[in-house]
């Protein structure tokens, strides 16, 4: 009897342009699991970032040429700042063999697909299906990344319409087998959510920081001396990387300023509650974010 052959991997080559935080995350785990993909390949417009991957090792290939990187892959994912994937789209989609698909992880979705359509329109073999992995932390670089970046997170999908099924079910055994769980919406509705639960927050931590550093003199140093309390989590948030959250906010524009012209309006309905000491709205809110913490806990995303 011939022992039972090992089912082959999902891809014979993956190739990661540019191996920051999330692609250097997504080639750990790769290297880890080899049912993922037989061949990993990794291309980052700084040398020196080539020359890092190299040194962890966590790429079987590194080459400096996007173009020459995804020579022959099957998938290609851009992990690039929002602002750069529609133009490495336009470098790489020529080189890529027939019938290949490509993914990005960007943390905006119209403005991204807008940006990588063009590149498209000439190689309808090409599957394009955006992605999302809901995970980061506020370092950048590919000493950043880690293999259980994605465990137990989510992952939202945002394909546009008539891509191939077979490869929106590719792209999903890729998440899933990073340990995410998958969720898959239009492009529209994703800007929108990630408005909310993320691109606010930043701005909000980005701003309250500068605030305070716009405080003079004793009020300053007093902010960093008791910086235990709620501002050391806006620190950590704010310490995000600047290219990243300038391409998000310009790029998710819209939806982000009529997410913040609702909070907003219900940060001056707290002020009112405060100045009138209408207690009931205050208690109200306070409730409402604490439920919301709760429910996070009993998801296990907090
Ligand atoms: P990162 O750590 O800064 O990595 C991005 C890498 O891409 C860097 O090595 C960068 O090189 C390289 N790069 C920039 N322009 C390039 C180009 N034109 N061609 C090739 N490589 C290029 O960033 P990240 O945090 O991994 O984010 C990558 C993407 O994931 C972004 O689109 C972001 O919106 C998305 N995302 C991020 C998070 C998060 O929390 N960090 C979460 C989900 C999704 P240089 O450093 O030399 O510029």
């Amino acid at each position: 009897m011939t022992a039972p052959t090992p089912s082959a991997p999902l891809f014979d080559r993956l190739v990661i342009i540019g191996p920051g935080l999330i692609g250097s995350s997504i080639l750990r785990r790769a290297h880890e699991n080899r049912a993922i993909a037989r061949e990993l390949v990794a291309s980052d417009i700084d040398a020196g970032v080539c020359a890092r991957v190299r040194e962890l090792g966590i790429a079987d290939r590194v080459e400096a040429d996007p173009a020459r990187a995804v020579v022959d892959a099957d998938c290609v994912i851009l992990c690039v700042p929002v602002g750069a994937i529609g133009a490495v789209a336009a470098q790489v989609v020529p080189a890529m063999k027939h019938g290949a698909i490509l993914s990005e992880v960007g943390s905006t979705k119209v403005s991204v697909i807008t940006g990588v359509l063009p590149a498209l329109a000439s190689r309808p073999d090409i599957a394009f299906v955006p992605s999302h992995p809901m995970a980061g932390t506020e370092y950048s670089g590919p000493d950043a990344g880690f293999p259980s970046l994605f465990e137990n997170r989510w992952c939202l999908l945002t394909p546009p319409e008539g891509t191939p099924p077979d490869a929106v079910a590719r792209i999903t055994a890729l998440w899933q087998a990073m340990g995410a769980h998958i969720r898959t919406m239009t492009a529209e509705h994703h800007d929108r959510v990630c408005a909310i639960v993320s691109h606010l927050p930043h701005l909000l931590a980005f701003t309250i920081c500068g605030t305070a550093d716009d405080l003079a003199g004793e009020t300053r140093s007093e902010v960093l001396d008791f910086a235990a309390s709620g501002f050391r989590d806006f620190t950590r948030i704010a310490a995000s990387d600047p290219t990243m959250w300038r391409d998000i906010f310009l790029n998710n524009r819209e939806a982000l300023l009529e997410m913040l012209d609702r909070f907003m309006a219900d940060a001056h309905a707290m002020a009112k509650a405060i100045r009138e000491g209408d207690d009931t709205v205050i208690v109200n809110r306070i409730t409402r974010g604490r439920a919301i913490r709760r429910t996070l806990i009993e998801n296990r995303q907090a």
